[in-house]
């Protein structure tokens, strides 16, 4: 089922997480045992993260280094069927530009129809590490819009070429992703939200917001949104901290802030099980406040580890 029918069905305010394949090498069921203390909470559907290659650099026999492409975290189709299959919930893939010319994105997209997943979350991607700003493939998808369009357009039957003749459409729930702390390429808000909006026009259904830790930045950002014309039901996207690095590596990475209160609680801790739990403290009190506001999903960031996000759904839900 879509995601969209999935809220408009609903009675009261969802739980869903957010999970990544897992580390090349590892089996399927690292990822099993980290859903399934979480599906008394009745996930309707759990994404999953796409990670495009990284370059690392291998020693050959002749000494010399060689730069190659590796996918670290490959499997994300095949999770996504594996869920679906064990767990009987939807799965949502995340599917990106990056790394892709259209024609492997059609395929990609061809693969995911016909194993029944007919929900996808439609994302430009990040820059390799190495390369330090976003280049697209050649032939490939530039932004979330481009992305959005294919998929539109592949929704009523029209593949890239148009050689294809009595086409199957397909017939995917398109989600995005949101910035309440702005994406940080954007040059302001409004700019972003401008793109945001586009992204809607060319068939987005819903928008997942980026994590945050401080409310009144995911109100503010729904307000504006509203303002600007979006109607699409948006998600709150929620993460407990676990460790004293993420009060660094967070705000690096993913260019969002840490209030004050919950950086100084942090601090004082003096190992990461307590972290944990300042971690949890801090989520429950996010989540009660956004439920009681009538958000239709509250979605988790599990980084596939299930112990902060059971305690949380067991004091919210
Ligand atoms: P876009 O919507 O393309 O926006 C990128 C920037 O360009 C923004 O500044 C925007 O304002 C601007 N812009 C947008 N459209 C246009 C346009 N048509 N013309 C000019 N400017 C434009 N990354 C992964 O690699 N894998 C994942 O699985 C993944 N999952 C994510 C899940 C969520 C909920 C979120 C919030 C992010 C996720 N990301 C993931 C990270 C995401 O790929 C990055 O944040 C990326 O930098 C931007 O992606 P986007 O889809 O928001 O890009």
């Amino acid at each position: 089922m879509k995601v969209v029918d999935h809220i408009r069905n609903a009675k009261q305010t969802l739980f869903s997480l957010e999970i990544l394949p897992p580390l090349k090498g590892q089996d399927i069921n690292s990822i099993f045992s980290a859903i399934e203390p979480l599906m008394e909470f009745n996930p309707p559907f759990i994404d999953v993260t796409y990670h495009r290659e990284e370059y690392v650099y291998k020693k050959r026999e002749n000494g010399l280094l060689e730069k190659v492409a590796t996918k670290k975290r490959p499997g994300t189709v095949g999770i996504c069927a594996a869920i679906m299959n064990r767990f009987k919930v939807d799965a949502v893939p995340h599917i990106i530009c990056g790394g892709f010319s259209k024609e492997e994105t059609e395929n990609a997209l061809i693969d995911l129809n016909f194993l029944g997943i007919d929900n996808v979350l439609a994302l430009r991607g990040d820059a390799i590490k190495t390369e330090g700003v976003f280049i697209p493939e050649k032939d490939g998808n530039n932004y979330a819009t481009d992305l959005i369009k294919q998929i539109t357009d592949l929704n009523k039957g029209c593949y890239l070429f148009d050689d294809v003749e009595n086409a199957a459409p397909s017939n995917f729930c398109i989600g995005i992703a949101g910035y309440p702390e702005k994406h940080f390429e954007a040059p302001n808000m409004k700019t972003d939200l401008k793109y945001l909006k586009k992204k809607i026009e060319l068939g987005a259904e819903y928008i997942v917001t980026q994590m945050f830790f401080n409310n009144k930045k995911f109100f503010e950002f729904e307000k504006l949104c509203r303002e600007e014309g979006i109607t699409v039901p948006i998600i709150p996207g929620l993460k407990p901290l676990t460790t004293k690095k993420q009060l660094t590596i967070l705000p690096s990475v993913f260019h969002i802030d840490i209030p004050e209160d919950l950086a100084d609680a942090v601090e004082k801790c003096k190992n990461n099980e307590e972290v944990k739990k300042v971690g949890i403290e801090w989520c429950i009190a996010q989540s009660k406040e956004l439920k009681k506001a009538g958000v239709p999903i509250l979605h988790y960031y599990s980084m596939s580890k299930s112990d902060s996000i059971k305690a949380i759904a067991s004091s919210v839900f």
